[in-house]
């Protein structure tokens, strides 16, 4: 990945300039005349009206992910939710139908199965992995398809490739969740997709300090879309969090190396450790997946690994308290591990019979690996171990 650092082009003060953006908070701006206002609405001249709209921060991030993903356009939004929303609410309507990937994120996943319903908007779930399976679940009226490409928490790979040459033919969009992969993995809309989005939360910004989302495509047709609906509806990101997570993407290709690495190197510790009764990872060779995640994810596997133990919620109890090390928390992409145990956290509202369908036990944990030293982390994980096995 070549994501240069670039030194923002920031006016004078005084003699010199400064070499760091500066942060934008106003509200609103004031303009010449109202010619000059004609031409900022007609996009004749580049300029800023009020915030919502649209300001600097965000427009100086949309920029640098536009260049990380190779789209024409790009917004940036208040949340990673902010986008799926944008997407899903700006390009459909009463009486289309949507299908979704089984596994997306959580309210990803509410969005498909309460909100589009309620607005009259035919929703499906089919499995991402097989082609077959998606394409048996399309209708007449299937206007969009989303989907991610690694799967929460099983870690599943996403035929992204079968699915786009799947939407082309049948004139469906496709969506693409970027979130868990990033760009430095895999560029969706080079194999097809329409639309790619991301949580910038998570690995982008990296730092767990700011939500913030971010939507890009080639056709500027739909992106002038999907932002007239996300203005309208208030979407908008701050000033302070876009210039945060500008701040957080000047590393992006350093944590991202340096995550993956660790992760790998963790899945493989933990596969022979006693009390582990298995370990996913996409580029492992007894993933149902690896596969596809070689030939997809340029080599990489994702900076998160899930695992298995011995024991029920006893053993989960322990391994969390042991592995104090780490942070028991339920996001991902930090510059710090955390450790998330989705039977209580992103899984609890399924029953455990539906669960137990996706091999989510209460021994089940997922992995997202930061940047600490690898050894120290493996200890962390080596306390906790031992508290589980003790327990009986
Ligand atoms: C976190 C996440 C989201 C939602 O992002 P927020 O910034 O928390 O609103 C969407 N998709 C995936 C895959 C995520 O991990």
């Amino acid at each position: 990945m070549k994501h240069t650092i670039q030194r923002p082009q920031v006016p004078h003060v005084g003699a010199s300039r400064p070499v760091v953006a500066p942060i934008y908070p106003s509200v609103v701006y004031a303009s010449d005349d109202p010619d000059m206002l004609d031409a900022q609405y007609e996009g004749r001249t580049p300029g800023f009206t009020y915030a919502r709209e649209g300001h600097p921060n965000a427009d100086a991030l949309a920029r640098r992910i536009d260049v990380m993903e190779r789209t024409l356009d790009g917004l940036v939004l208040g949340s990673g939710m902010a986008a799926v929303a944008a997407v899903l609410l700006g390009l459909t309507k009463a009486g289309d139908h949507v299908i979704g990937g089984n596994q997306l994120y959580g309210r990803s996943l509410r969005m498909m199965n309460e909100d589009l319903p309620r607005l009259g908007i035919e929703t499906s779930l089919a499995d991402p992995t097989d082609v077959a399976a998606f394409e048996a679940a399309l209708k007449p009226n299937t206007r969009l398809a989303l989907i991610e490409v690694v799967s929460n928490p099983t870690l599943r790979v996403a035929d992204v490739e079968g699915i786009a040459k799947l939407c082309r033919d049948r004139g469906i969009l496709l969506v693409v969740d970027n979130t868990f992969t990033t760009p430095a993995a895999i560029r969706p809309l080079e194999l097809g997709a329409d639309i790619v989005l991301h949580s910038v939360t998570k690995l982008l910004a990296g730092h767990s300090d700011v939500t913030l989302g971010w939507v890009g495509a080639n056709d500027q047709d739909l992106m002038d879309k999907i932002r007239v609906f996300a203005v309208t509806t208030g979407m908008t990101p701050s000033p302070q969090e876009c210039w945060l997570a500008e701040r957080g993407l000047a590393t992006f290709d350093l944590r991202f190396e340096r995550a993956q690495a660790t992760a790998e190197a963790l899945a493989a510790y933990l596969s022979v450790q006693k009390g582990v009764k298995r370990v996913l990872y996409p580029t492992r060779a007894d993933h149902p997946d690896a596969m596809r995640a070689q030939g997809l994810l340029r080599g990489y596997g994702c900076n998160m690994v899930s695992f298995e133990i011995e024991g029920g919620r006893a053993a989960a109890n322990a391994f969390v308290r042991a592995a104090d090390g780490v942070a028991f928390a339920p996001t991902l992409g930090d510059v710090g591990t955390t450790l998330s145990h989705p039977a209580s956290s992103s899984h609890r509202a399924l029953s455990p019979d539906a669960r137990a369908d996706l091999g989510i036990s209460e021994g089940f944990f997922r992995v997202s690996v930061g940047l600490e030293d690898p050894k120290a982390l493996t200890a962390t994980f080596e306390a906790g171990l031992k508290a589980a096995r003790a327990v009986k």
